[in-house]
């Protein structure tokens, strides 16, 4: 029987998912000799634009390029899985949506930044969106990066003709199984763990670190009861909003309180 053929791509991304998955050593001969690897840029040479069984995809939609490259890969693949927060949400990409270009520029590489930037061609930019926004996407891995162990048992249940299921409850079940003690009611840390989608097993919280939500929102998040604890703390709403923009948690603020 002909190995499952897949492909590994990046669209505008800082490639740590596809590393994640270079990071699996132990596994990583034992992944290869079961499927016939098609395209994986950063890991081989000789790639092949063909159609595949699995496509797994990084990163935003964030330029046209993206998008005829991302709507391309869809067309070939008979299963296509957005891997981490940026493809599954727009991740810290979708930050710069509403900050124009040049502000951006000059805010990390200052004055002589802009000038630079002003001399390269502008590549035709659009607000950064995750992938579900324009093409069919059967399944979606939050983290940044993803975490191994579900990119592993994803990639077993592939192997065996399903797809599983991922964790769609909030961080703070999680938290609350490894017995932690609250740092959002109990210390009154910016945690967001209320309204993030479990499946690091309270990495964060664990160590004593607030929650910062980079697993991007769990469905149907309390918004309102995480807003109003973090108001009576005395964080303003510009505060709260731009803390849980990071990860576009993006909810009506105002009208949620
Ligand atoms: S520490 Fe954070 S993640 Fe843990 S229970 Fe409290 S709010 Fe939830
Ligand atoms: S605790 Fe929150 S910020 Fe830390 S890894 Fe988990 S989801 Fe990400």
């Amino acid at each position: 029987m002909p190995k499952p053929r897949i492909g590994i791509y990046g669209l505008s991304s800082c490639a740590g998912d596809q590393l994640t998955i270079l990071n699996c050593e132990d596994e990583l001969l034992e992944i290869a000799s079961r499927v016939d690897i098609k395209s994986f840029i950063m890991a081989q040479t000789g790639n092949e634009e063909t159609n595949i069984d699995l496509a797994l995809v990084e990163g935003t939609v964030s330029t046209i390029r993206d998008l005829e490259r991302l709507k391309e890969i869809r067309s070939r693949a008979a299963i296509l899985v957005a891997m981490g927060t940026c493809a599954s949400w727009g991740g810290m990409y979708a930050m710069r949506n509403d900050i124009p270009r040049a502000e951006m520029i000059k805010g990390v590489y200052g004055e002589k930044g802009v000038e630079y930037s002003d001399s390269l061609p502008v590549p035709e930019v659009l607000p950064a969106q995750p992938l579900k926004n324009f093409v069919k996407v059967d399944l979606s891995i939050p983290g940044c990066p993803i975490e191994k162990k579900w990119f592993l048992r994803i990639f077993k249940s592939f192997l065996h003709g399903d797809i599983i299921e991922l964790p769609s409850f909030p961080l703070c079940s999680e938290c609350k199984m490894v017995e932690n003690e609250c740092l959002l009611v109990n210390s009154r840390l910016f945690c967001l763990g209320p309204v993030t989608i479990a499946g690091c097993k309270a990495r964060c919280p664990s160590h004593n670190i607030p929650c910062i939500g980079c697993h991007g929102p769990v469905d149907e998040a309390n918004y309102a009861g995480e807003v109003n604890i973090l108001l009576d703390m005395g964080y303003t709403l510009e505060e709260i909003k731009r803390k849980m923009g990071i990860f576009v948690f993006n909810p009506n603020l105002e009208q949620i309180q």
